[in-house]
């Protein structure tokens, strides 16, 4: 198995997005704005090699945002692009054999699609995309606080292609890559466990979107539709992740890309960056 994280590029948010009901005293302890008052968030996602497949995990905003809602987002590539970056791994799209949406969300699943000569089509012609199907339901039937990062042309193209794989649970992929669903942000999230390394990991998504969302119980962001069910969902994930040593892939945290939940000396949870994550899976 490999694993490597790849960048689809970098944005700048309002900070009442990812910290919601949190005082900005106590989030201002850990992340810095810039001078608009904005804070730096990433579009990390995850290329698994396992079994023979290329499976892509999330895949940012994609390339079909016009100038103004590139400007709203503040899109930014300092690490270069999706397609860049897989090229930076000898990959094609078409060589991607697997995508797993952890959710709908526009931040996540905008590279499930691309435009070309005026339509929008899937983004990798070979793969199967797997989302749980309470999520595809959810998409399908915005409301009004989610209709405007649930935006059809991110998947009703890969539906009409027949590329949808809809999911009702949690979900093998290989012997050493599965879908567990995480309920909360969305009804429909999921993460996605790695086993088979060193020590098992998990690709965390928005169940906690950066680090001291996973550390810190009752920080919830803004979107979350249910977020007593996030709580509850993180307190179960908290468990396992300090009962095994697991290592947490973070999406959207621009300090930390993973780290490590521990203990501390008064029993207080923590989360330690690891820098040199491949020597550790
Ligand atoms: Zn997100």
């Amino acid at each position: 198995m490999e694993l490597h994280i790849i960048s689809t590029g970098q944005v700048w948010v309002d900070p009442g997005g990812p910290f919601g009901l949190v005082p900005e005293s106590l989030w201002k302890r850990h992340h810095t704005v810039n001078d608009r008052h904005l804070l730096p968030m990433e579009l990390n996602c995850l290329l698994i090699k396992s079994e023979g497949q290329n499976i892509l995990v999330d895949n940012g905003l994609g390339d079909k945002l016009n100038e103004k809602t590139k400007r709203q987002w503040n899109l930014e590539y300092p690490q270069g692009t999706l397609n860049e970056n897989l090229a930076n791994l000898g990959l094609k799209p078409e060589d991607i054999d697997i995508v797993l949406d952890t959710h709908l969300h526009a931040d996540h699943c905008g590279g499930n699609t691309t435009l070309i000569d005026g339509s929008v089509i899937p983004s990798f012609p070979n793969a199967e995309y797997w989302v749980q199907s309470i999520e595809w339901g959810d998409a399908m039937n915005p409301d009004a606080r989610t209709s405007s990062t649930y935006l059809a042309d991110n998947y009703v193209p890969i539906w009409e292609a027949g590329q949808f794989r809809f999911l009702v649970g949690d979900a093998r992929v290989t012997k050493d890559v599965q879908c567990v669903v995480t309920p909360g942000h969305t009804r429909g999230h999921q993460c996605i466990l790695i086993e088979g390394g060193k020590r098992p990991m998990l690709y965390v998504a928005d169940l906690a979107s950066f680090a001291i969302h996973f550390q810190r119980s009752a920080w919830v962001t803004a979107f979350d539709v249910e977020p007593l069910e996030t709580i509850r969902t993180k307190s179960k994930w908290q468990d396992w992740a300090l009962d095994n040593h697991a290592l947490l892939f973070f999406e959207h945290d621009p300090t930390m890309r993973v780290g490590e939940l521990v203990k501390d000396g008064d029993g207080r949870l923590q989360i330690l960056a690891i820098e040199d994550y491949q020597s550790k899976i």
